[in-house]
């Protein structure tokens, strides 16, 4: 079974905009099972990255999760741009929309985003989750 980060997680709830998905969407989505799915759920919900509301499938209660808007990504203050990954990236003359390198893809810009919103909610941040899982 891959593992799977809290990162890969918020992508794919993200990515399902305002109708959101429900929780077994989510792990098969991740190549993942029920248990591992509801623990990533579970603690981006307490990191305050996502919402989720409970819903009754095929007869079954789960879980519908999406991303709260009120942690939008554009909810970061920018004035927090301390350790902003492009400032010391070896790509950023050849970073652009549109181009190979983008910041439209880049996992480091958004790891640090990530960061910044549960920095700003008071919540862990992935690097110190990630820690105490490993
Ligand atoms: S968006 Fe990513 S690739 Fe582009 S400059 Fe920033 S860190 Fe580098």
């Amino acid at each position: 079974m891959k593992r799977v980060t809290e990162k890969d997680a918020y992508e794919v709830i993200r990515s399902a905009g305002s109708k959101g998905l429900l929780q077994s969407d989510l792990w098969r989505s991740l190549n993942t099972n029920s248990r591992e799915g509801s623990r990533i759920a579970t603690k981006l919900e307490k990191k305050g990255l996502v919402r989720r509301t409970k819903e009754l499938c095929d007869g079954r209660w789960t879980y519908r999760l999406y991303v709260d808007e009120r942690t939008q990504v554009s909810d970061v203050l920018w004035c927090t741009l301390n350790h902003c990954p492009c400032f010391t990236c070896k790509n950023l003359s050849q970073c652009g929309v549109g181009h190979s390198v983008s910041p439209n893809n880049c996992i480091e810009l958004d790891k640090w985003l990530i960061d910044q919103v549960a920095e700003k909610n008071g919540k862990e941040t992935l690097d110190e989750s990630e820690e105490k899982t490993n």
